[in-house]
């Protein structure tokens, strides 16, 4: 096994870790992946396995029709949703996928994380918008994902949780936190007012910030 997929394999391992222990995730539920550099392959977690277990040779690594190339465990129930995203984004190189509480709470309201947090706004281009309800290990829900997605980085799986996605594990991860505390602000905010969305102009401006200047060059 190459090089390459070693080190995709222990970079998912350790955010799998990071994610339990975050409370991110509870129990088995959630999924990560990355896509292997310059080779046609992504290595995801496998389904139903505790996080704090994992071994590299249990991390599958899959081609892009969905045929395990290298492990000794069933993907994700979400390689689907986590392929389609990958084919439909070339900017993409991670994702995350968590059940945290404050993004399904959001979620199962079907209701938009708003454009009111300024670390929301530079890492996710935006709003975080809500899927089409689609059941969980579906291609339709992946094409559901990739729809609510489009140019941001984030979307809300109805009724289920986030998606984060993202040029690296590293960023990846950033943005669900970022996310789940964006959603849990907005729900403190819903007890004093509302959260205050700010204008698609001052979004465009943190974006191109976040994307173009912000921290060390
Ligand atoms: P897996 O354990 O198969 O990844 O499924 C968990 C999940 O979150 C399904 O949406
Ligand atoms: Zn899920």
């Amino acid at each position: 096994m190459s090089l390459k997929h070693q080190i995709a394999r222990k970079e998912i391992i350790e955010a799998g870790r990071q994610i339990l222990e975050s409370a991110l995730v509870i129990g088995t539920w959630g999924n990560i992946s990355v896509r292997v550099p310059e080779d046609e392959l992504i290595a995801i977690t496998p389904s139903g396995v505790d996080y704090n277990r994992l071994i590299p040779e249990n991390i599958p690594i899959m081609d892009f029709e969905g045929n395990l190339i290298d492990g000794n465990m069933t993907p994700s129930i979400e390689l689907a949703m986590h392929l389609e995203i990958y084919k439909n984004r070339p900017d993409i190189n991670a994702i995350v996928h968590t059940h945290s509480t404050y993004c399904t709470a959001m979620a199962i309201a079907r209701q938009p994380i708003p454009a009111a947090c300024e670390d929301l706004i530079q890492i996710v281009g935006g709003a975080v918008r809500v899927a089409e309800y689609k059941l969980p290990g579906t291609l339709e829900l992946g094409k559901a994902a990739v729809l609510a997605l489009e140019d941001r980085n984030a979307v809300l799986l109805a009724n289920h949780g986030l998606l984060a996605a993202g040029k690296d594990l590293k960023e990846t991860l950033k943005i669900a936190h970022i996310c789940e505390k964006s959603a849990h602000a907005t729900l403190l905010a819903a007890n004093i007012g509302g959260a205050v969305s700010l204008s698609k102009e001052d979004c465009a401006i943190m974006r191109d910030f976040y994307l173009n200047k912000y921290g060390q060059r």
